[in-house]
């Protein structure tokens, strides 16, 4: 009773959260008209897309205004990722969010400054209370840029629920104080047939990938050799773009609707997700089909584990042919602007004698429970919710010249993995007396490492982490990082010092740089491998020397110092 009262509690409040939502007018974060060059929840490497990236015509340095009242709650600083990113907390039960800026007003400025120098690191987190920086709708806070994992000048937008941390479409406000306009329809390129759990089957196959073809008569068709026909329980998916006036940007739609013979069997709207489970968009996507050609095939159906909160369970989103005659069906993709595209086709019941393979059960590991899979040598955990449907697992070991342990390969690049797992390694040849220059290298199909998965050392044992499944391998690292100065000279013409730091192998773990033995802050930008100093009179005397030193490590311990006399 208790807990039906809860669920009963907890559905209330969402909705009043959702009708706050639909009744907010805010104010823009920028002071001029803007195009978007990402829209909400759309499908990216990884992620959904979490908010509206807001173009600032190619330049930095734009005004941002807090879209409400409210208090500074956060601002988070990293390398990569949102970079520079400050959350508002606004009365309504809502957070909005502002990412890869360069920088803040300076009050909120010597806030960060302060935490940052007093950790001696510029990735930091600072957290404030709802009395320390409050603002008004329309209060310039902070400036834009173009930092941590951005591909352009712009503000990364989003609107959050403080006390979940769910994801909303920002378009769900009452306003658009962006001044954007769309009346371009979103167009269908392809479609995906699947005969599911091993129950039917399409075209005497698994699966059918169609494209969308444009007819003589100038009429899209689903493209299919000799036609589409099936039987037994199958299920759908959907490629689409989103188009927008003014932009030549595509985005995602909205909606993906789902009709077999008029009646809708899926209806999908892509509103919300959680913040910590946007990797999901693994699950929601043809994951294969993703890896292997780079294309989103959404789908209709959902997975067995998945994290998605906007798909309903199967049976929806998937239909049983078992009738010998045409069944119709439609597609229809709508954007948040209304403008939308719809595909018919027809599949043709047919019976056949298809009989997809039937691996034994060993051969899997299981997704919804926490399994460990221990091979002796090589072993994996895998949390509760690490995998969306149950992966076969194609464990390999192979002895190996070049690295410390076997080479072992498990899942496959096809398949998601939903979180990081715990993954151990016996080291064969043991022979380093430092063991902190161990790491696990993840290797490509040629055995050349292509990431790592770190690594600490347990008894000849080394145990990593990885959200990839792969090929993996003991490595030593014992090279230092490199150091490459990019402007350390002419300082008064440009006042920045800037240099190029990186590390092939284990990674670079921390680094610290010291003006005449006291420590200053050098931004981290990992896209461009740069750290950078702003020069600041307060800080170093002007028209005078120094000396300069730097000092990086990398996650096995390996140091590389620099110092240089600089003038400024
Ligand atoms: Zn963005």
């Amino acid at each position: 009773m208790k807990k039906i009262f809860s669920v009963i509690i907890g559905i209330f409040f969402i909705q009043c959260l959702m009708a706050q939502l639909k009744q907010w007018e805010i104010a823009s974060p920028l002071d001029f008209e803007t195009t978007l060059s990402g829209s909400f929840a759309e499908m990216r490497r990884n992620h959904f897309h979490g908010g509206l990236d807001l173009r600032t015509n190619g330049e930095e340095n734009k005004h941002v205004y807090s879209i409400d009242d409210g208090y500074v709650a956060k601002i988070s600083i990293s390398r990569t990722g949102y970079g520079k990113c400050a959350y508002i907390n606004h009365p309504n039960g809502y957070t909005s969010v502002y990412g890869h800026l360069n920088g803040f007003v300076p009050k909120l400025d010597s806030l960060l400054k302060a935490k940052q120098y007093g950790e001696h690191k510029y990735e930091v987190e600072l957290i404030l209370d709802s009395a320390q920086y409050t603002v008004k709708k329309g209060e310039l806070f902070a400036i834009s840029g173009n930092t941590g994992a951005s591909g352009g000048p712009h503000v990364h937008f989003e609107i959050r629920e403080t006390a979940t941390g769910i994801m909303r479409n920002p378009f769900l406000l009452k306003n658009n104080p962006y001044n954007i306009a769309d009346d371009k329809e979103p167009k269908i390129y392809g479609i995906k047939i699947y005969g599911l759990n091993g129950k039917g089957s399409i075209n005497d196959q698994a699966e059918q990938k169609c494209k969308v073809i444009v007819d003589k008569d100038r009429s899209r068709k689903v493209q299919v050799g000799d036609g589409l026909y099936g039987w037994g329980k199958i299920g759908f998916s959907v490629k689409a773009s989103d188009y927008m006036t003014g932009t030549s940007f595509t985005y995602t739609p909205r909606h993906l609707r789902l009709y077999a013979e008029d009646k809708l069997i899926s209806d999908i709207t892509i509103d919300s997700f959680l913040f910590k489970d946007t990797r999901g968009s693994n699950s929601f996507i043809d994951y294969k089909q993703w890896a292997t050609s780079r294309e989103f095939f959404m789908k209709s159906f959902k997975n067995t584990n998945s994290p998605i909160v906007f798909q309903e369970e199967q049976p929806k989103g998937t239909f049983t042919i078992n009738k010998e005659k045409e069944y119709k069906f439609r597609y229809e993709v709508e954007d948040d602007f209304g403008n939308k595209d719809q595909i018919e086709f027809v599949i043709t019941g047919k019976k056949t004698d298809y009989q997809p393979i039937k691996l034994p059960d060993d051969q899997f590991i299981k997704c919804g429970e926490s399994v460990l899979f221990d091979k002796g040598s090589f072993a994996m955990q895998f949390p509760q919710n690490a995998l969306y449907e149950d992966v076969e697992h194609r464990f390999t070991c192979d002895s190996s010249a070049k690295f410390l342990s076997n080479i072992y390969s498990i899942g496959s690049k096809t398949d998601p993995l939903h979180v990081f797992c715990d993954i151990s390694i016996k080291i064969e040849h043991d022979t380093i007396e430092d063991k902190s220059k161990y790491y696990i290298a993840k290797l490509n199909d040629l055995n050349v490492q292509s990431g790592s998965a770190g690594g600490t050392y347990v008894n000849g044992i080394l145990v990593g982490k990885t959200n990839t499944f792969g090929r993996f391998a003991v490595a030593t690292d014992v090279t230092p990082p490199v150091i490459a100065p990019v402007h350390t000279n002419k300082l008064r013409n440009a006042p920045y010092i800037r240099l190029k730091i990186y590390d092939t192998q284990s990674g670079i773990a921390s680094y610290d740089a010291y003006i005449d033995d006291k420590w200053i802050l050098f931004e981290y930008d990992s896209k461009t491998q740069q750290i950078t100093y702003w020069l600041d009179k307060k800080m170093v005397k002007e028209f005078s020397n120094h000396t300069l030193k730097l000092v990086v490590k990398d996650y096995c311990g390996n140091v590389k110092e620099y110092s240089k006399q600089i003038y400024w």
